[in-house]
């Protein structure tokens, strides 16, 4: 690919973009990062996504590099310079480099935080065919650390999640601890009963989506009843519906879980309608 990628105040062709290799996101994945997604050129739930950013520095002890305006147009110049129509811009920032390893933290004020932006073009990002046909899912335990709500870049079990649902022909998984579902690997999981939306309450175990409160503001303005509980996966097997959210997959249906058909084993009206109002809503208010 030929992209301009943003590192520290420059914008620089991808392959001219460098990194220390002490940089404490390297050695020690002491970096946060957020995914915010790109529909006609614009940017989907941007403020969200900032105030999220800001809450993970805030829990990590880490400097913000930059301020929100200064993130807004670092966004913009990125899909202008990458004709950006429909993707994703990632962000990460990072402890930076002390230019040695050290579990100890390195003084803010001595070694800068670093900062990586990049876009990665999706068309049709909002006609995934899988809205269609819903996804598959199986659980797996979740062994993640106890503070999922920081969006840390330690994504290694949610990369074997998704590498052993694919081995068993699935397409994600979803996490169990004490023998209640937190989320997917890469998204926030939902259950429909009698059409109640039941979605795991927030605390530490699961990331705060930007897309599940969007989702869930949107549901309750829709006059639809949302329960925030953990479930089990026993409810969900029994559930008329199942779907997830997230900022590059907006919602999906879920149609199977562990091989067990959800309802009809068909894509469901609720999680149909929360895909068509959340579209059209945050294109409304999309910068
Ligand atoms: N949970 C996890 C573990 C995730 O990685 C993500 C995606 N970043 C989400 C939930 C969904 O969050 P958002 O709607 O902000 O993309």
């Amino acid at each position: 690919m030929n992209r301009t990628v943003y590192v520290n105040g420059e914008y620089l062709p991808e392959e001219a973009a460098k990194i220390s290799v002490f940089d404490r996101g390297f050695l020690m994945a002491d970096a946060v990062y957020e995914v915010t997604s790109v529909l006609d050129g614009r940017l989907i739930d941007f403020a969200g996504h900032v105030a999220r950013l800001e809450r993970s520095l805030g829990e990590l002890d880490m400097a913000n590099p930059v301020t929100a305006e200064e993130l807004l147009a670092i966004h913009r110049e990125l899909v202008t310079r990458n004709a950006l129509t429909d993707g994703l811009i990632y962000l990460q920032v990072s402890r930076g480099s002390s230019g040695d390893r050290d579990f100890i933290f390195p003084d803010p004020a001595r070694v800068p935080s670093t900062i990586v932006l990049f876009t990665q073009s999706k068309p049709g990002l909002c006609d995934n065919p899988q809205a269609a046909t819903g996804l598959k899912v199986i659980s797996i335990p979740d062994i993640r650390w106890g503070r999922r709500d920081i969006k840390t870049v330690q994504l290694l079990y949610p990369s074997m999640g998704k590498m052993m649902a694919q081995k068993a022909g699935c397409d994600d998984a979803w996490l169990v601890a004490d023998g209640f579902v937190t989320e997917g690997t890469s998204n926030n999981a939902y259950i429909v009963r009698n059409g109640t939306i039941v979605t795991r309450d927030l605390s530490h175990d699961i990331l705060h989506g930007i897309t599940r409160s969007a989702v869930l503001r949107f549901a309750r303005e829709a006059q639809m009843t949302v329960e925030e509980r953990p479930f089990t996966i026993a409810e969900a097997r029994g559930a008329d519906e199942a779907f997830i959210t997230s900022a590059s997959a907006f919602v999906l249906p879920v149609v199977d879980i562990d091989g067990a058909a959800i309802g009809p084993g068909v894509p469901g009206p609720v999680a149909r309608r929360l895909r068509e109002i959340y579209l059209e809503e945050s294109r409304k208010t999309a910068i």
